[in-house]
């Protein structure tokens, strides 16, 4: 045990009750490489980036070795997949400890595609290096969007194939996240534990996440409500961004709000509120609008766990819980309705707002514009020379639009700050993330990873537009799809 890259574990999530978790041995890997490491995060976890890229810090991200006071564990949990309720847990996935970084917070540092756990199932435990580029790639431009969610701190290869359709090259993802605590986990709880083990449970996501509850009347009323109110904000981000998650399952809703599980997930090019990628999702169940129906949906899964702690009335209880769910609507609206008029650099409200933000998206579908590119184009007055810019509708919009900014008495000057705010000009594409991993997958060519990786630090750096990376793909017959 090596302690010198200045990990700094605790375990608590293993001091909860013993069904929560089964501990587990390191799987050996053949040749363990560091592919990525992303050294801004290593600084803010207190991790000396020097030490991680020495052989000892790759063979602890490999899962080969443990940091002192590391406890590897594969949590469990449950979930609703695609509406139906499963038994799940952490298949391809060890935790091996929560860093206390220097900043006192806490954050779990999870290894997936480290071998196989007792939730495993039929799946070989693995995972392949392009997903997991892929994943480090988008969880990492998510953040810098602004968006809450787990983060990548490094990516190693195992030198092992994994086997899918063809032998892939083995990989292992660091995971960093607030907690891995899901909607599932107390789907979980409540289906094989006992009401104690609930509370067990929902005790250690307030403490850990809502801690100024503990001085509320219901607490576990309070939790929903803060959920609630976590994923209003969140899911109104993903929308704000044209974000499609793909595989909202409620093992993939996180209690802290943070973004999880980057499988299936795309940003939509041309906006179409019908949009699908994932190439499982047949029935459109995750399609981008109806992604705030489906958190509230999860939400309501959590809600029902909740009730035995709500209220001795289970009548009572129920009541309570339903009206908490009523408010998600409410909440989700607000905040987009917000994130909305930012985009358009209105600073004030009135009542007409979402009358006139309706009536831009209208015209955005019927002529199928690209939605991160319209919101930049409007941000610097270049709305010429394409079809929506030249189609009476948009003109008179347009004219709408100035005479609603001349209502709110902001400076243009203003007005331009809080637009390149809140509108993206480079998102992750996909034909460019398809294009960066298959140079790294194929050749071995991580440059254009790490190019485009860059550009992504920066989606609100108006300074030096960089075209290729704004460019939407070229119109296609087959539509870009996305596997789990
Ligand atoms: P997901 O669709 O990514 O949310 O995963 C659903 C479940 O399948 C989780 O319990 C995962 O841990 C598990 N899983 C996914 N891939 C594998 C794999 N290759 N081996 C074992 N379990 C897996
Ligand atoms: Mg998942
Ligand atoms: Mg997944």
């Amino acid at each position: 045990e090596k302690n010198d890259s200045g990990w700094n574990l605790e375990n608590s999530y293993a001091k909860l009750p013993g069904l929560f978790y089964t501990p587990l041995k390191l799987e050996t890997v053949s040749d363990p490489k560091l592919v990525i490491l992303n050294q801004l995060l290593a600084k803010d976890l207190g991790l000396d980036a020097e030490a991680l890229m020495g052989q000892d810090g790759i063979n602890i991200l490999a899962g080969q070795a443990l940091p002192a006071k590391a406890k590897p564990i594969a949590q469990a949990y449950a979930g609703h997949q695609f509406g139906y309720f499963t038994m799940l847990g952490d298949g391809r996935a060890m935790l091996i400890g929560e860093q206390i970084t220097p900043a006192g917070e806490r954050f779990d540092i999870q290894l997936k595609g480290s071998g196989k756990t007792p939730y495993s199932r039929s799946g070989d435990g693995k995972a392949a290096l392009g997903p997991m580029l892929r994943e480090y790639l988008i969880s990492e431009a998510m953040h810098y969007l602004g968006i809450p969610t787990s983060r990548s701190l490094a990516v190693v290869t195992t030198g092992d194939p994994v086997y899918r359709e063809n032998p892939l090259k083995g990989a292992i993802l660091t995971r960093v996240a607030a907690s891995h605590i899901r909607v599932g986990t107390f789907e979980y709880a409540a289906q094989w534990g006992t009401t104690a083990d609930v509370k067990a449970l929902a005790d250690y996501a307030i403490k850990r996440h809502f801690p100024m509850l503990l001085s509320e009347q219901n607490v576990y009323l309070g939790l929903l409500d803060e959920v609630i109110k976590a994923q209003a904000s969140l899911i109104a981000k993903w929308q704000l961004v044209g974000f499609i998650h793909g595989v909202m399952n409620t093992d993939n809703v996180f209690i802290s709000g943070e973004t999880i599980d980057y499988g299936p997930c795309a940003f939509m090019d041309h906006y179409d509120p019908e949009t699908v990628f994932s190439s499982i999702d047949l029935q459109g169940r995750y399609a981008y609008r109806n992604q705030p129906n489906i958190d509230l949906w999860n939400l309501a899964r959590l809600a029902e766990t909740l009730i035995s702690l709500v209220d001795d009335s289970q009548e009572q209880a129920i009541q309570l819980v339903e009206a908490s769910l009523r408010n998600f609507a409410s909440l989700y609206q607000q905040n987009w309705l917000q994130g909305m008029r930012l985009k358009l650099g209105i600073a004030n409200e009135e009542p007409q707002d979402e009358l006139l933000i309706a009536e831009l998206l209208g015209l955005m579908k019927q002529y199928q514009a690209d939605y991160t590119n319209t919101f930049v184009d409007l941000t610097l007055d270049r709305t010429q020379s394409s079809e929506v810019y030249e189609s009476d509708g948009f003109k008179a919009w347009l004219e709408r639009w100035k005479a609603r900014l001349e209502r709110s008495e902001q400076t243009d000057q203003d007005i331009k700050k809080l637009m390149k705010q809140a509108n993206p000009v480079v998102i992750p594409r996909n034909h460019q993330v398809e294009k960066v991993l298959q140079a790294a997958n194929d050749q071995d060519d991580f440059k254009p990873l790490q190019r485009l990786l860059e550009v992504l630090q920066a989606p609100y750096n108006y300074d030096s537009l960089n075209q290729e990376y704004m460019t939407p793909p070229e119109p296609s017959n087959s539509p870009y799809k996305t596997y789990c």
